[in-house]
């Protein structure tokens, strides 16, 4: 079984476009739970209801909140998942670990990326409704108009949460809780990181390589 993958970086550091790309060649699953907790809002559950707010606004949703929809969400026995977007903090990091990666094989990866690049990449960011693919209106245009390439699904969507003031905010949560979030993985021994400014391409061959 390969080991299970903790992608870490700030929002729009290409995370989740890797993460696609290793589940569709690797066979990873892949669990976020920044779609979980959309996909609580667009189902208009109880859940879905408490956290719009808290989503909207570019803050963090309550630890014990995540951590019971993200155990809902995936069987760590059974298959090897990419963790992106959990943990957030170093209380995370400590819940993961005791709740469902105690004894299992892991790796840590920080996606390091100038935050000043940041907030054009956001901006700009398009996702597949259907397939889930991820564009940039500047740097991954797709080849027809809101269209997606991989699955051919119209109406690429722009999260609420991606406009400028709520992308200020989730850069300065980020650079909160990053410094002790790596400081976990470091301790733990389990860390690598890769620089996340190169291309698409380059970053997924570095990826590949911290696999090996
Ligand atoms: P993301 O798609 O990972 O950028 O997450 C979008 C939003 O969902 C974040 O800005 C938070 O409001 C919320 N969220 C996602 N994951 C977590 C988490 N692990 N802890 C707390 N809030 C989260």
């Amino acid at each position: 079984m390969l080991p299970h993958l903790i992608v870490l970086g700030a929002p729009g550091s290409g995370k989740g476009t890797q993460a696609l790309k290793l589940v569709d060649t690797l066979g990873y699953k892949h669990v976020s739970t920044g779609d979980l907790l959309r996909a609580e809002i667009k189902n208009g559950s109880e859940l879905g209801q408490k956290v719009s707010s808290i989503i909207a606004r570019g803050d963090l949703v309550g630890d014990e909140i995540v951590l019971e929809l993200l155990k809902k969400n995936c069987e760590v026995t059974k298959y090897s998942y990419i963790f992106d977007g959990f943990p957030r903090n170093a209380v995370q990091a400590a819940m993961l670990e005791d709740h469902l990666l105690k004894g299992t094989r892991k790796l840590a990866v920080y996606f390091k990326l100038d935050l000043e690049m940041l907030l054009q990449r956001i901006v700009n960011r398009r996702s597949c409704p259907s397939c889930g693919e991820i564009f940039n209106l500047q740097s991954k245009k797709p080849k027809k108009d809101d269209t997606c390439d991989k699955c051919g699904a119209q109406g690429l969507v722009h999260r609420k949460d991606d406009n400028e003031d709520v992308v200020k905010n989730r850069l300065d949560v980020f650079r909160e809780n990053n410094e002790p979030l790596l400081a976990y993985y470091k301790n733990a021994s389990v860390m690598a990181e890769l620089d996340a400014s190169k291309n698409e391409k380059d970053v997924f061959e570095s990826l590949k390589n911290l696999l090996q």
